[in-house]
């Protein structure tokens, strides 16, 4: 959801580099994964949870699970850093429906921990969530079946990419910029 062409290189073109923002979530999430399964105020929490949907499409694991005496079962994400856009929401959402096929039971909420804040948003999985996972899992397929590379969006993203040196956005966004600031080079050298 950051950005069609970053999933593109990653899944298309295999391309992998980190930066402060990759390196500070896996060490985040290796913390998080390397937690034992354990009771917390009558509920048990199980960790790194592998998941998956034949109808979706989709295989992943969760950070978190709450299994809950009532029957009810939660997912939680944990996330290094605050609260950035809905991409944690649809993500969530994606994994109660992985767990709702798994276990053919409603999954109707879930929770986003923030480390910044060191506290959990109540995420609820409405019919609009769901419409729009569903609609983020349909369109990521599309581009990974066309193995096309989008466009680059070329906006303030592209500052924070983990992949903006093997993306080159205002290169590829703007090529005739380009080409005119190198004729200018040439001249100044000439
Ligand atoms: S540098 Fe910008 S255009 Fe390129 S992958 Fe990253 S966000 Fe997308």
């Amino acid at each position: 959801m950051y950005c069609p062409r970053q999933c593109a290189l990653i899944h298309v073109e295999g391309l992998w580099d980190d930066n402060r923002h990759t390196v500070r979530g896996e060490h985040g999430h290796r913390r998080v994964d390397s937690g034992a399964d354990r009771t917390e105020r009558g509920h048990v929490v199980l960790r790194a949870v592998p998941l998956w949907s034949e109808r979706l499409g989709l295989t992943g694991r969760a950070d978190a699970i709450e299994m809950h005496p009532d029957g009810s079962v939660v997912p939680v994400e944990y996330k290094i850093g605050g609260r950035h856009g809905d991409a944690a929401s649809v993500q969530l959402c994606a994994q109660a429906m992985c767990l709702e096929e798994m276990l053919a039971r409603d999954v109707p909420v879930g929770f986003v921990w923030y480390s910044k804040t060191r506290r959990r948003d109540r995420i609820p999985f409405d019919t609009a969530l769901r419409q729009r996972t569903e609609a983020v899992i349909l369109e990521v397929r599309k581009n990974l079946e066309a193995q096309r590379l989008p466009p680059a969006v070329d906006d303030a993203r592209c500052t924070e990419c983990q992949l903006i040196d093997s993306c080159l956005p205002e290169v590829v966004a703007h090529p005739g910029r380009v080409a005119r600031h190198c004729a200018e080079l040439l001249r100044c050298g000439s």
